[in-house]
């Protein structure tokens, strides 16, 4: 089968490999859409090999089962799904509590295995995943629409669904980039609270697919950002703020812009510092009551509620859809900005 794999630091070549076997309790997708995450670029990116083994990349991966390993009922041969990226152990008392994100036995660092970034990914043909990853997504829904579910949609949500309380009718929330994950949370919050959404891109296109979106005013990303969005909250700020960016222009917007008791979230891996303190409220830190969190992926529940928004049509992916062999383009596409939502690699 055919794999896009990473050999050696910012080499990413189209092999040949076998096709791989479902273990005990494993199933074998073939790969009906496979999204490229921000992610996949900045691990492309890296001075040093991730992996001594060539390493396929996709963590967001729609597909079909084609063959169930032992101990896996037969009659899942042809489901349609997507996949739960998280492959924790299922076992510890965070997965006991649904939160699989942050399993025990990932440590610390709490990032359990995750296809393409460890155990091979799904640009390929085939990939072979845990059976209970495999999230079912009926016979409606394409490819294309699932794949980015697994991530692009799993991680807004989760950062989304941690804020429910602040976001009550009156509510500002604000998300930073609205790329892939970006334009995600916005139709998010659209969807499950009252609040209104501000977002703030650099460019004109993705300020307009905020719009697009639902976001109800956007900001092109500047010296005066942080106080557009005040003047708009009458000098509050936001109850909520998710950065999907991250770097230390974006972390202090978002520090900036948050209301007293607000929720800021960090999501973007771009290594800003967002210049917090434990002085008083009014200098550089944050606000009385502000919450940081720093947000990972999300849970199987949060995967299985992002199938059911966009089965239920509040939720739509804008892809930009690319042949399998053209992922070098959308690379290249997604890193000097020039991706509509998501970019994602169709057979
Ligand atoms: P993307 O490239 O699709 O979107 C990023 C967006 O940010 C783009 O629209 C870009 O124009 C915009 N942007 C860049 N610099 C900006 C700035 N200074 N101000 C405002 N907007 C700016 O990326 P993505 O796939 O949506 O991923 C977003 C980030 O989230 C990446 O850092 C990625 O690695 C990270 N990520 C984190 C998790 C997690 O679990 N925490 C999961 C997936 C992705
Ligand atoms: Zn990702």
């Amino acid at each position: 089968m055919r794999a896009w794999q990473l050999t050696g630091p910012g080499t990413l070549e189209l092999r040949t490999v076998p096709v791989p076997e479902p273990g005990p309790g494993e199933v074998l997708v073939r790969v009906g859409a496979a999204g490229i995450c921000h992610s996949d670029s900045f691990v492309l990116g890296l001075p040093f090999a991730l992996s001594p083994e060539p390493l396929t990349l996709g963590h967001e991966i729609a597909g079909t089962v084609e063959v169930t390993g032992p101990h896996v009922p037969v009659e899942r041969v042809g489901e349609r799904g997507v996949v739960y990226l998280c492959w924790s152990c299922g076992q510890c008392r965070a997965c006991a509590a649904g939160h699989e994100n942050v399993c025990h036995a990932a440590g610390r660092t709490a990032m359990p295995p995750c296809p393409g970034l460890g155990p091979p990914g799904g640009m390929a043909d085939f990939v072979v995943v845990p059976a209970r990853a495999f999230v079912p997504i009926g016979d409606d829904l394409d490819f294309a629409q699932a794949a980015p579910l697994a991530d692009a949609a799993l991680t807004s949500l989760h950062a989304v669904r941690g804020t429910l309380d602040r976001l009550g009718p009156g509510s500002t929330a604000v998300a930073i980039g609205i790329g892939g994950l970006g334009h995600v949370a916005v139709q998010v919050l659209r969807a499950l609270t009252p609040a209104r959404v501000l977002a703030v891109d650099l460019t004109d296109d993705k300020l307009a697919l905020a719009r697009d979106c639902g976001a109800a005013a956007t900001f092109a990303a500047g010296a005066d950002t942080a106080a557009a969005i005040l003047a708009q909250t009458g000098g509050r700020g936001a109850e909520a703020v998710f950065d999907f960016v991250g770097t230390d222009d974006t972390a202090r917007l978002a520090v900036s812009v948050v209301a007293p008791d607000g929720a800021y979230r960090m999501v973007g891996l771009g290594g800003g510092i967002p210049g917090i303190d434990a002085g008083p409220a009014g200098g550089p830190g944050l606000p009385w009551g502000a919450t940081v969190r720093k947000s990972y992926a999300g849970t199987r529940s949060d995967l299985f509620a992002a199938v059911d928004l966009a089965r239920s049509g509040h939720l739509t992916l804008a892809v930009d859809t690319f042949a399998f062999a053209d992922a070098p383009a959308a690379f290249d596409l997604l890193d000097r900005g020039r991706v509509r939502g998501r970019a994602v690699l169709l057979p």
